[in-house]
């Protein structure tokens, strides 16, 4: 039977047909310098296709501008990119920090582009990264191997707005990487609850990094975290720590059967592996792409990105309306007395909440009718 990964479409090689080659001189540099100049969305999209990263790192710039301007450009560069985008492999990579998941990607990011060829985009989702004012994950200098790897295209995660905003925005750079022939996708996120949902409602594959710990591995994983896992991947089961290794996975797999059985049909693996010492990679490997095969003849592969594609059309308008009342002018100016009347009991939380949106929508109404 052919590997999945020895299919033209994995190889990405069908992603850029009939569009321009790589080897097109790109018009964007000068001189080996970039010169900047205001690029209409027709040139974004044509440095994408042909797959020249400056011009695409500029469009995911863009995609996480929040200036309206930029905004409308990045959402017409999706959209003309989104016939060429889908047909990458996305995998999911979360864990603890501390859990080893740059030592982790580095080396599995080396192993798939030397074993099945084609480019990584690795992207992350990592909502502390507003207040931090900078990102963790995704983060070049974490990756030393991988960084350098001409392959490879390094983004952390976007860094304004909600969680909602960070990731919509980590969607559609995966968009954009698929269509400059982006064909395997990792996206990082740290382990500790909402993030996971995110990173789990945009990729196919959801691998979940843990430690052998004292016995007491099930405190600090949320149950939710364990039952998304398509595997849960045991780091550091080297030197010393393999006994324990060994019986933190006996102990997971254990557990994972008392859950219920998954909807795509795949039973959950549990596997041991050591990213700093390179053991076990090409298992965890072999079993992403099995999964990827299994749930490609069993339709699940189709039907769960369809299903992403409605949650992110709901999360969408969600995070649009959210946006649209808290930025409105009158509202921002209504908040504080709104919270007052609250606090001091003179009103309840919903009839506050009312009053703000009937506010908002009858100004609504007054500015479209004024139109
Ligand atoms: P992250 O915070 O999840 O990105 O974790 P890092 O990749 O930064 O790793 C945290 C620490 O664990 C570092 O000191 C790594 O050198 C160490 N580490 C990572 N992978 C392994 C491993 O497979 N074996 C051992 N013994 N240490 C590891």
């Amino acid at each position: 039977m052919e590997h999945p990964e020895n299919s033209a479409e994995y190889k990405g090689l069908t992603v850029n047909s009939g569009v321009a080659q790589p080897s097109i001189v790109n018009p964007y540099l000068k001189h080996g310098r970039f010169r900047r100049r205001q690029m209409s969305a027709a040139d974004y999209v044509e440095g994408i296709l042909i797959g020249d990263v400056t011009v695409l790192g500029r469009a995911v710039t863009l995609v996480e501008s929040l200036n309206p301007e930029h905004q409308a450009v990045a959402q017409e560069v999706i959209e003309k990119c989104l016939p060429y985008a889908g047909r990458s492999i996305r995998v999911g990579i979360s864990g603890v920090p501390g859990a080893g998941k740059s030592t982790s990607i580095d080396v599995f990011g080396i192993h798939v582009l030397e074993q099945y060829g084609g480019k990584l985009a690795v992207l992350a989702i990592d909502p502390s990264s507003e207040r931090s004012k900078g990102s963790i994950l995704g983060d070049k200098t974490r990756m030393e191997k991988l960084a350098v790897h001409p392959d490879s295209f390094i983004r952390p995660s976007p860094s304004a707005g909600s969680l909602g905003g960070v990731a919509r925005k980590t969607r559609e750079t995966i968009i954009l990487c698929e269509a400059a022939g982006f064909d395997k996708i990792f996206v990082e996120t740290v382990g500790v609850g909402q993030s996971e949902t995110a990173c789990h409602s945009m990729v196919d594959f959801f691998l979940l990094i843990q430690l052998a710990g004292t016995g007491d591995e099930w405190q600090g994983i949320k149950r939710g975290i364990m039952e998304m896992a398509d595997a849960i991947i045991i780091n550091k089961c080297d030197g010393n720590n393999v006994d324990k290794c060994q019986l933190a996975a006996t102990q997971f797999r254990n557990a994972l059967h008392l859950y219920p059985a998954p909807e795509s049909g795949w039973t959950p693996r549990v596997l041991t592996y050591s990213g700093f010492y390179n053991l076990g990679i090409k298992e965890i490997w072999d079993m992403v792409y099995q999964y990827v095969d299994f749930v490609k003849k069993n339709g699940y592969f189709e039907h769960r990105r369809n299903e992403q594609a409605k949650y992110w059309m709901y999360e969408t308008i969600n995070e649009q309306l959210r946006n649209s009342f808290f930025q409105n002018p009158h509202i921002v100016s209504r908040l504080s007395a709104a919270e007052e009347m609250v606090l001091s009991g003179k009103q309840t939380s919903f009839v506050a909440a009312k009053q703000l949106l009937d506010e908002y929508f009858t100004g609504m109404r007054e500015k479209k009718d004024g139109e």
